[in-house]
């Protein structure tokens, strides 16, 4: 039994010691306070649990308004859609334990409802996060904004199995497999042209979907899936697979889709 409670604290401290680079930025750099308190995607540390692992992350289990959602029942607007305004950035990536990021150069932005949101980085989700009519894909890719008042912006993009996709290649060939601080990767990537055809969204108001899992983000998932072909898709899984959020409650929001290219 001592044995047993003994090997528990090494295995408890080994995780900590895992996750406290001090200088790591979390999923959402901006977010970081200093890393704090070890969480997973399942387990002890799971969701379930976030939100009582520290008190910086109680919105995880308190919280009305939280992300991901099932994207089903949505009231049909018409907005206007989302201006981007991406430009080529370097590559300065780093897996964090959760995830591959993408910290993006300053001076590409989005303007959408007046407001303009510039480009943090980026990282993804396999499976996805986001369900549609219930059923998840095989991955999702967020874009992280942030406007001049520190409000986040994410665009969200559903990935399918289908055709290579160019766009890609080079970030694939260079995902970082074991958790590692920002290195650059020597190449530059646009954002640009990771988007699809149509650029209709989904739009509602949720939060981070990671710990702290703040609230007052503003979600656009685009309608329209991009495509991956099966083994860049198992390149994303190679590195981190499982590390998806489950659908949280809409609650009393309300989920608005663009049906207007
Ligand atoms: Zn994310």
């Amino acid at each position: 039994m001592k044995t047993k409670i003994l090997s528990l604290f090494l295995l408890a401290g080994l995780a900590l010691s895992a996750c406290t680079p001090a200088a790591t930025p979390t999923e959402h750099a901006e977010e970081t306070t200093g890393h704090a308190v070890h969480w997973t995607y399942e387990g002890e540390e799971g969701p379930e649990h976030w939100g009582d692992l520290a008190p910086d992350y109680a919105t995880c289990g308190t919280g009305t308004s939280q992300s991901p959602i099932d994207l089903t029942g949505a009231a049909e607007q018409d907005f206007t859609n989302i201006s981007f305004h991406y430009q080529p950035s370097e590559v300065k990536i780093l897996n964090n334990g959760h995830t591959v990021q993408v910290n993006y150069d300053a001076g590409s932005y989005i303007e959408v409802d007046g407001q303009r949101y510039e480009v943090a980085q980026f990282h993804y989700h396999a499976p996805s996060e986001h369900a549609v009519d219930g059923k998840l894909y095989a991955a999702e890719l967020h874009i992280v904004h942030k406007n001049a008042a520190e409000q986040l912006a994410v665009v969200g993009l559903l990935i399918e199995e289908g055709a290579e996709n160019a766009a890609f290649t080079e970030l694939l060939a260079n995902l970082p497999a074991e958790e590692s601080p920002e290195t650059d990767a020597g190449f530059k990537i646009d954002a640009t042209a990771f988007l699809p055809e149509v650029q209709t969204t989904f739009r509602y108001s949720g939060s981070l979907t990671t710990p702290p899992c703040s609230e007052g983000v503003s979600w656009f998932v685009m309608t329209s899936p991009i495509q991956l072909s099966a083994d860049q898709i198992a390149a994303f899984e190679h590195v981190h697979e499982g590390n998806n959020r489950p659908v949280q409650p809409l609650n009393t929001r309300t989920l608005s889709e663009d049906t207007t290219p």
